[in-house]
């Protein structure tokens, strides 16, 4: 059985203050609630406090990004020894806002996802086509080039952590959620990619969420679906009562409380 995984994704989002009093909210709606395994993802400078609010929980506190090099000249950029320093849990890789706006490469993907499991992080791997990629009957190739690209050169040992999020890029931020089948029918494509490349215990295995506009509203006509095995959730990451709420029905459409 996939333990459902719900993770906010909060963006160049909140200052300290708020973020520790989210933090706080999602600590006293979640705290103990244990039928999905939950992280949020702050920005970098935030994530020592929130780790502090959610240290006697089980929420996983993650990163957006990090560099794929140990350390050294690279301004701006935060490493993979730093986060494991303080204790990260997940690292978000290939997020199409990454790729979009800071020119991340499908080489530099694979290289990010080697150093993440290099160093233990629970890598989120985010692929997803275009809305133009769409139109054009190319989704399919898209999504299946990326994690071909994205995943070779590895072995199943190596990548046992790994979380995969199928985010349309046309659904994120833009309040359009694929529909239930929609997403089930790429969930139901990564997954045979997954057992033709690494066999089928390992493709079985391997936990796919969905993000993109996911909302209390719509979860749990998504979760309900056979490969779809949690969400990594933007937007409604930011107001705890409606993440809590997102976490609770995908524990509830999963079969748990
Ligand atoms: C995301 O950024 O990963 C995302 C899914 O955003 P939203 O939920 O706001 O669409």
């Amino acid at each position: 059985m996939r333990k459902p995984v719900v993770v906010g994704n909060w963006k160049m989002n909140l200052t300290l203050g708020q973020a520790v009093l989210l933090a706080r909210e999602i600590r006293l709606r979640l705290g103990t609630y244990d039928s999905v395994e939950v992280g949020v993802c702050p920005p970098f400078p935030l994530i020592t406090a929130v780790q502090a609010v959610l240290s006697d929980t089980k929420i996983g506190v993650g990163a957006q990004n990090m560099h794929y090099e140990r350390n050294g000249a690279f301004t701006g950029e935060v490493s993979a020894e730093m986060l494991k320093s303080i204790g990260v849990k997940y690292v978000i890789i290939g997020h199409s806002e990454r790729r979009k706006y800071f020119g991340e490469t499908d080489e530099g993907v694979r290289k990010k996802l080697g150093t993440a499991l290099d160093y233990g992080f629970v890598p989120i791997l985010c692929v997803g086509e275009t809305l133009e990629e769409r139109e054009a009957g190319k989704e399919n190739d898209v999504v299946v080039k990326q994690m071909e690209s994205a995943l070779e050169g590895f072995s199943s040992t190596h990548l046992h952590n790994l979380i995969i999020a199928y985010e349309p890029v046309w659904a994120i931020g833009t309040g359009k959620t694929a529909t239930p089948e929609t997403a089930q029918s790429m969930h139901s494509i990564i997954r045979e990619f997954l057992m033709k490349k690494f066999g089928a215990s390992f493709g079985y295995s391997i936990r796919i969420q969905y993000g993109g506009s996911v909302r209390p509203e719509n979860i749990s006509g998504l979760m309900v679906k056979e490969d779809i095995d949690g969400a990594l959730v933007g937007g409604d990451s930011l107001n705890g009562e409606r993440f809590a709420e997102i976490v609770m029905r995908s524990g509830t459409a999963k079969g748990g409380k």
